[in-house]
């Protein structure tokens, strides 16, 4: 499942940042994904929630998820749109060759614990 793995991946990145930092407990994650990952937000904080109760230090873990929308650029007239489809199109000049600049990110911001 798509959620469970990148709540596993969370854990264990949070894991090593927490152990880097001499963090013992860790009280929040803020991670930001980009829509272009299709995550469902409730299943991935549910998984999340599940998996942490194994975890030491992260027991009481609130992991929240900021998302990104899909912005495209277009390589031939610059116009930035949030495209509809997975085909990206400019709705201004018709072409298809554009270029990513948001909506793929998949990184923990920040997190918050004690020592
Ligand atoms: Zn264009």
């Amino acid at each position: 499942m798509h959620e469970g793995t990148i709540a596993r991946e969370i854990i264990r990145t949070a894991k090593e940042e927490a152990l880097k930092a001499g963090m013992e407990k860790i009280s929040t994650i803020k991670v930001v994904i980009g829509e272009m990952h299709a995550v469902v937000e409730d299943a991935l904080i549910f998984l999340f929630d599940l998996m942490k109760k194994e975890e030491e230090g992260m027991e009481d873990t609130i992991l929240s998820v900021e998302k990104k929308p899909v912005v495209v650029r277009c390589k031939k007239c610059g116009n930035e749109f949030r495209p509809e489809k997975p085909i990206f199109i400019c709705p201004s000049c018709g072409s298809m060759e554009t270029e990513l600049i948001s909506g793929d990110e998949m990184y923990i911001e920040s997190m918050e614990g004690e020592n």
